[in-house]
């Protein structure tokens, strides 16, 4: 899209498809890009994992899943074409692709961004799409103005199902640019996204890019209607608990940690989301419980080799280790998060009869949340585990998008993360 021929918004992922955002701005000389993330819509259409997985970018670039763009990836030795990229948060398809750019580019994002994905390149040491090794990270907090050649930057905290996560309102030659980013206005923060909205207002953009994730399907609840139901279900088993949420997802993360301690059971989390919480402790901005507290365990997965970050925390911690044989012993005591690639290690945990699985997840943080549905319910089925399903979704609801963008007032609207046409219109006719 171009006005006035000075400023023009080119989308390179995140249209017709949930994320995969990638969003050139330029204004007269100066270039940013406002999110690069993986494309899981693209991506599947050429690979299946492991088995059949990309081996350099220069097989990403041939099938148009990493853009073909001059002077901007760490392999093309021209001088950098690009001023900087922001990241609105570090869900994977928004930030992993950051992986493949010239380090001489800087990479503005939040704190607790930049740890995740600092945490998530070292837990995948040799995985191609996570390589954060000497990006250029420049951090930012809400109030902060960032200015990129005569372009200022504003970042604005906003409520989504990671820590962490900003919109941006962007002040151009021309007027003012917003870009959301994911949010929503049910999470535990809705404060957050009405700070964005407002100072969006402010602004009285031209533009505004919008996620629009939940367009066709929506559905009301909050954190504090999760947390209930976790409780529920919590209080009626009387066997082992298995959760599955994404761990970085850290209200969930809150929500079963307090669901435990309050039925007098122990949250066993994974080596992953241990060393996450670890990282994550040191903001002190947010409130993520302390491994110190004895209602956290960590689950340690059988295996024949760890890496050097799992021994490290197996050794660090290991007063808290818990194994398959333990958790098996002490099954009325645990809630175990568990992820669909680890369902194998139910075989030596055999739960007891009482037991059940709580599905808590639906967002695409990392592949291994995309689930896949008829293994898992075969899995459930031959251990008799009934499932449950307690989420809230981490994107603005459609009425709540709709008030908002009529709020913004932006001259014109640019919805990702979905094929928006038809929603659109008919939210706009109402
Ligand atoms: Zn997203
Ligand atoms: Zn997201």
């Amino acid at each position: 899209m171009n006005w006035k021929l000075n400023t023009s918004l080119t989308f390179y992922g995140g249209v017709d498809e949930i994320g995969g955002n990638k969003i050139l701005l330029q204004d007269r000389g100066t270039k940013i890009f406002l999110d690069f993330g993986m494309s899981f819509a693209l991506k599947k259409q050429y690979y299946s994992l492991p088995f059949l997985s990309p081996r350099s970018e220069k097989s990403l670039q041939e099938l148009g899943i990493l853009p073909k763009l001059e002077g901007f990836y760490r392999f093309d030795d021209r001088t950098a074409g690009v001023d900087a990229v922001f990241l609105s948060h570090a869900h994977i398809d928004h930030s992993a692709y950051i992986s493949f750019i010239n380090r001489e580019i800087p990479v503005y994002c939040g704190e607790t961004t930049k740890t995740i994905l600092q945490v998530l390149g070292e837990m995948c040491a040799t995985a191609l799409e996570f390589d954060v090794e000497d990006v250029l990270f420049r951090s930012f907090r809400t109030g902060d103005s960032i200015t990129v050649d005569g372009l200022e930057i504003e970042p604005v905290h906003v409520d989504h199902s990671v820590p962490g996560a900003y919109g941006f309102i962007i002040h151009t030659s021309n007027d003012a640019v917003v870009y959301t980013g994911d949010f929503r206005a049910h999470g535990t923060k809705p404060e957050m996204t009405s700070d964005f909205v407002g100072k969006a207002k402010e602004a009285d953009p031209v533009a505004v890019v919008t996620e629009a994730t939940n367009m066709t399907g929506a559905s009301i609840s909050s954190e504090a209607e999760v947390r209930n139901k976790l409780n529920v279900i919590v209080g009626q088993t009387s066997g082992l608990v298995l959760a599955d949420f994404a761990y970085a997802d850290i209200d969930r993360l809150n929500s079963f940690y307090r669901t435990a301690k309050k039925n007098g059971r122990c949250l066993a989390i994974s080596l992953r989301q241990a060393y996450m919480l670890k990282a994550l402790r040191k903001d002190k901005h947010l409130k993520v419980p302390s491994m110190g507290d004895e209602s956290i365990l960590i689950f340690r997965k059988s295996k024949k080799r760890y890496r050097k970050w799992e021994k490290q925390m197996i050794e660090e911690y290991s007063d808290k280790i818990v194994d398959v044989f333990e958790v098996s012993k002490r099954q009325r005591e645990i809630v175990l998060a568990m992820s669909f690639y680890d369902l194998e290690e139910l075989m030596k945990i055999n739960p007891k009869a009482g037991s059940c699985y709580i599905l808590s997840a639906s967002e695409p943080f990392n592949e291994e949340m995309e689930i896949d549905f008829e293994r898992l319910v075969n899995w459930l089925r031959h251990y008799g585990l009934p499932q449950y399903y307690a989420h809230v979704s981490g994107h603005i609801m459609p009425l709540q998008l709709k008030n908002i963008l009529g709020e913004i007032n932006g001259r014109k609207v640019f919805p990702v993360h979905r094929s928006m046409r038809i929603c659109l219109l008919s939210l706009w006719e109402t």
